[in-house]
């Protein structure tokens, strides 16, 4: 498609997971921006139901119970998907070979699966992005954390979420601790190793980063890195309060994926770029 036409139309969006709890802020986030239209509403439950339903900010639109048909009842651009990791690969296939960009919410995709994803936007030469957190303060945490690794290689991750996640450690764990890794070019980290009283009260240890998954009612997402030095300890915290706090990076990811090549791993190279 060219440049100029997709900047000219409205960018269509669908949602998978539409019915579950991201799924509902994006069809809202969506509905409300400029330059986007919503054009279906996907999830296995609530099927038939009229998003109106959930409340005045809603589309007035009706949940479709399968992806393939609804892309096809009324096509799209972009497809945004916060369902499940175990759906997500199909849904992308899906949306790829109609020429749909996904845009993948879902946490807990393995590597291989991103990797497979990855040679079929190739193939098929429709882009995609890979997003594990969407909230722009998270994404600068992890690129803080980056940098203070070089001098500070000691870390610690302490990731907090409600108590209906399935995953644990988080994605956004698991890539802070790679990019930690990955930023430890000065002095190497030390290894303390205590006498477990307990196993597991060092919690997992992941690239060298031990991460700690607390799982509790009344959070939603929320992390802090510590990193130890000589007399003096630096914390890093994110802390996301709403669900709303990743809609601005949904929008940016639907705004700009049709621009990219390939399959894009998170939001960096967005906003740093
Ligand atoms: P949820 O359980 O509230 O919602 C998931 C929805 O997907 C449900 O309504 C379910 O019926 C639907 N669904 C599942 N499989 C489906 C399928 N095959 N076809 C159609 N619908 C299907 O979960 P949630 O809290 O909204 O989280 C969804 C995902 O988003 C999780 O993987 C979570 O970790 C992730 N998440 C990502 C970010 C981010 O910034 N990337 C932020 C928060 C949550």
């Amino acid at each position: 498609m060219e440049e100029r036409e997709i900047e000219a139309s409205p960018i269509r969006v669908a949602v998978v997971g539409a019915a579950g709890r991201m799924g509902r802020e994006v069809l809202m986030a969506v509905h409300a921006a400029d330059g986007l239209e919503l054009v279906s509403a996907v999830d296995r439950e609530h099927s038939g139901v009229n998003a109106r339903e959930f409340g005045s900010k809603f589309p007035d639109l009706t949940i479709q119970p399968k992806l393939g048909a609804a892309l096809d009842a009324a096509p799209a651009d972009v497809l945004v998907d916060f369902s499940h990791a175990s759906s997500a690969p199909g849904h992308a296939q899906s949306a790829l070979k109609r020429g749909v960009s996904p845009v993948l919410g879902v946490t807990g995709m393995s590597d291989g699966d991103l990797r497979e994803l990855g040679l079929q936007c190739r193939e098929l030469g429709v882009p995609a992005m890979y997003v594990p957190n969407f909230a722009i303060g998270a994404v600068l945490m992890m690129r803080f954390a980056e940098i203070a690794a070089r001098w500070m290689p000691d870390a610690e991750i302490i990731e907090l979420h409600h108590d209906r996640k399935e995953d644990a450690p988080s994605g956004t764990a698991m890539r802070t601790a790679e990019l930690i890794q990955r930023g430890r070019t000065g002095p190497a980290p030390s290894k303390p190793v205590p006498a477990l009283k307990v196993p597991g009260a060092r919690g997992a240890n992941f690239q060298d980063v031990h991460i700690h998954s607390v799982r509790l009612r009344g959070l939603v997402a929320h992390q802090q890195v510590m990193f130890g030095g000589h007399g003096e300890v630096l914390t890093l915290r994110h802390d996301s309060m709403d669900r709303a706090s990743f809609m601005e990076g949904v929008k940016l990811a639907v705004r700009s994926v049709r621009l990219l090549q390939g399959l894009t791993v998170g939001l960096e190279s967005l906003l740093f770029d």
